[in-house]
């Protein structure tokens, strides 16, 4: 049988790389496309040269993207700049990277007949939340430049598919850990701080009074579903893609362990988020598995 060919955009990175690992033991052949930036060539070392290759290359730059697409099955598109705080600083490089590189990337993949084309979008769309847990279809609520440029690619993601007929599906991804997690970012994702406080022997960080709430979603499961979503005939479909179940910050560190210090709150951000996942549930018969003190425990450990 011919090798299913993927593409993985942002495939040296937290997520990406993940779900290269998961691609490579289901038989594809990758092609991981990355420009570097905070992705790492570390993530992909263990894979050999037979079943991924490497392109380094700007999605927002590159002018030869369609060349690497010929032949692929399917598009995971998970290239784009993270954290919400220094968005404030330069939403400009934000649209360029996240609204404008998606762009570049549906124009390549319009090119060629893919079955199915993933984007990861962000929760952050919903903003401070009105309604627990929140379903697809509630309120999309702005609040950043951002969850702006991520909105908007997928705003693309979803035109493309009804305008040219693309296979196109839209995960508004949750809260995301597991190994491999960016422990580098300057303002830091929970559980990369939570990670490299507990490293460094240093207390863990409690924003505000830490009774906000996130869902958070093991990497595992995550990729579980993206890989159950490409083999469903689906397409022109919004997902939440979160655990269902909501956690507070107090919490996770009572799980960790050990000290800990109060910091100020941080501006414009929601207290509370759960992803309703009913819809994706339904539709692709997937549940997450990894509840979160196994998750913790697991990437603690390691
Ligand atoms: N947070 C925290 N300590 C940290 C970093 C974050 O208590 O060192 C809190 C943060 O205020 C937020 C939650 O953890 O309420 C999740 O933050 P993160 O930046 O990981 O994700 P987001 O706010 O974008 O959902």
């Amino acid at each position: 049988m011919k090798k299913m060919k993927s593409i993985v955009t942002g495939g040296a990175g937290f997520i990406g790389s993940n779900l290269v690992d998961k691609l490579v033991d289901e038989g594809h052949k990758v092609i991981v496309i990355d420009n570097f930036i905070s992705g790492k060539k570390s993530n992909l070392s263990h894979h050999s040269k037979k079943d991924i290759k490497i392109v380094k290359l700007d999605i927002s730059k590159n002018k030869n993207l369609a060349n690497h697409f010929k032949g692929v099955n399917y598009v995971f598109h998970f290239a784009g700049l993270a954290e919400i705080l220094p968005s404030f600083e330069d939403p400009k490089k934000y649209f360029i990277n996240n609204t404008f590189g998606t762009l570049n990337i549906l124009e390549a993949a319009k090119k060629v007949k893919i079955n199915k084309f993933i984007y990861a979008a962000s929760s952050s769309c919903y903003g401070i939340t009105k309604k627990i847990p929140t379903k697809e279809t509630d309120k999309i609520d702005i609040k950043n430049p951002y969850s702006f440029t991520k909105f908007l690619g997928e705003e693309l993601v979803i035109k493309y598919a009804k305008n040219f007929n693309m296979p196109n599906i839209s995960c508004r991804f949750f809260n995301v850990y597991g190994p491999r997690l960016n422990t580098k970012g300057q303002y830091g994702a929970v559980f990369s701080n939570f990670l490299n406080q507990k490293k460094t022997k240093k207390p863990l960080t409690i924003v505000g009074n830490g009774k906000q709430t996130r869902d958070f979603i093991h990497v595992d499961d995550l990729t579980n579903a993206l890989i159950k979503i490409v083999k469903s005939n689906l397409k022109n479909k919004v997902y939440n893609l979160g655990s269902g179940k909501e956690t507070s910050i107090n919490k996770i560190a009572s799980i960790i362990g050990g000290r800990k210090i109060f910091i100020p709150k941080r501006k414009g951000e929601t207290k509370r988020s759960c992803a309703n996942i009913s819809k994706i549930r339904k539709d692709i018969k997937w549940k997450p598995k990894i509840s979160i003190s196994k998750g913790i425990k697991k990437l603690f450990n390691n």
